[in-house]
């Protein structure tokens, strides 16, 4: 068996579904379980034009105009009925939950996963109904929710138990279908309430179901052809690159790298199945495959890619007694555990540490917390940029020519890290001077 996810941007206009259907016709003999995102192209931003009707209503205009009107237009270009597919009650019921968010003037994390699962839940509709009806393919639907995936209860980003694997994976074999038709990014709690697995979730859970099915394989198709050397949105001359480890995919998608999930490696790791990443509009392409260790013959490059992460924020922590103070960093590094934020990069000095974290009110919150013991400043909007490779392990020279193409191009280096196991060197810049330090880099290290 295999797993294709497909995202937003592939099943966002009414063509692009067409070409994602003859897609997984040509994958037949390996039984596909197809994950999809929500709609996603300038017509129709699915899963963003869900939650700004929620936040419309939570401000008393329940309005799920916008929203039908762009699945009625992917409807339409397929002939997809609404009625018989289920559509139709689903748009009813978004209807009126979006009154009743109206009504009592509040959007919890809770709500707004139920919210989002529309997107997801629609996509996967149209896109079996286009398999049944246009391709005469033997397809099912199913969303992750009806198979039993379940997660713990972090609305918003929540986590897969895999106690409910084997179940899932009955509920699969159980199918008499060529193709099944699932959904990314949602799933359920035991006690039957809607999660999501964070923005962009659906790759992590095209590995999430590869591991329930024991794939082979996990496609994730996209509009750009592969894991590239940087965002070609950043960098127009950014190329794809043919292999990666899971170490480089893991360290590149949790620094940034929007093509796949943060999380997205973690199944594919631990049952071990290769993920390609192959583009949509180019499927000839061979892309980029991604798994345990890189063939013999290989591109030998010591760096592979940059990841970029926007809107960080860099708390630094002051103390005249940091060091002869047992016990410092530990009460530190429990005020961000408690108020659940990610530490991405750390640097220390004999008075200062500095971590940079992503945005958002817990930061406040954490700072807050740390302010009772030590003087905090915070300071917002730097980028994270990543170089990695895992062949800087043990190839001098990485660090100089980052550090010189930065000094080159004037761009000041507010912090940098490497990791002792050298698959990644960190460094901070301000917001402003991002896309001139990624082009800088990316002529340094790929050009
Ligand atoms: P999908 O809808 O298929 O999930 P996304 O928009 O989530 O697609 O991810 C694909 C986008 O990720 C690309 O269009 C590209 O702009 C961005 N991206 C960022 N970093 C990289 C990278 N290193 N390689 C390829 N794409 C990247
Ligand atoms: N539709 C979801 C999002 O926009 C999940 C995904 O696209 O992977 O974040
Ligand atoms: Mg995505």
């Amino acid at each position: 068996m295999i797993t294709m996810k497909f995202g937003g941007t592939s099943v966002g206009t009414p063509e692009s579904i067409r070409q994602v259907c003859a897609l997984i016709t040509r994958e037949l003999a390996r039984k596909p379980v197809v994950v999809v995102s929500a709609h996603n192209s300038p017509n129709v931003r699915m899963t963003d034009t869900l939650i700004a009707a929620a936040k419309a209503a939570q401000a008393g205009k329940p309005d799920a105009g916008k929203v039908i009107e762009a699945q009625h237009w992917i409807c339409r270009g397929l002939d997809v009925d609404p009625e018989t597919t289920g559509i139709a009650r689903l748009l009813e019921r978004f209807d009126k939950l979006l009154s009743g968010i109206a009504m009592i003037g509040e959007l919890t994390p809770r709500t707004m996963d139920v919210v989002m699962s529309f997107g997801e839940r629609m996509s996967g509709r149209v896109v079996n109904d286009v398999l049944r009806r246009e391709f005469g393919v033997k397809s099912e639907y199913r969303s992750s929710i009806t198979l039993g995936l379940r997660t713990d209860h972090n609305f918003g980003s929540a986590r897969p138990d895999p106690r409910c694997y084997p179940a899932v994976a009955k509920q699969i074999s159980d199918l008499d279908a060529e193709v099944l038709v699932t959904t990314g990014f949602i799933a359920s709690t035991d006690d039957g309430q809607i999660t999501t697995l964070g923005r962009g979730g659906s790759d992590y859970s095209a590995t999430i179901f590869g591991a329930v099915v024991g794939a082979e394989e996990v496609q994730i198709w996209t509009d750009v052809s592969g894991v590239m050397t940087t965002d070609p949105r950043i960098v127009p001359l950014a190329r794809s690159i043919p292999e990666l480890t899971y170490t480089e995919a893991s360290e590149l998608a949790w620094y940034g790298a929007k093509v796949l999930h943060p999380a997205t490696m973690q199944p594919a790791i631990e049952a071990d199945i290769p993920v390609r990443v192959k583009n949509t509009g180019q499927p000839d392409h061979p892309g980029t495959v991604i798994h345990r260790s890189l063939a013999a013959d290989a591109d030998a490059r010591t760096v592979k890619s940059l990841a970029v992460m926007k809107n960080v924020d860099m708390v630094t922590i002051s103390t005249g007694r940091m060091f002869g103070t047992h016990g410092f960093m530990s009460k530190v590094f429990d005020a961000f555990t408690r108020n659940a934020v990610d530490i991405h990069m750390i640097a220390t000095s004999e008075v200062t540490i500095s971590v940079t974290i992503p945005q958002g009110d817990n930061a406040e919150k954490a700072a807050e917390d740390i302010r009772t013991f030590a003087s905090v400043s915070v300071e917002k909007g730097l980028s994270l940029i990543s170089v990695v490779g895992e062949k800087m392990k043990g190839t001098p020279g990485t660090a100089a020519r980052v550090t010189k193409a930065m000094a080159e191009n004037n761009v000041n280096i507010r912090m940098i890290s490497q990791g002792a196991s050298e698959i990644n060197i960190a460094l901070v810049v301000e917001g402003e001077a991002t896309r001139d330090a990624v082009r800088a880099l990316h002529r340094e290290l790929f050009e």
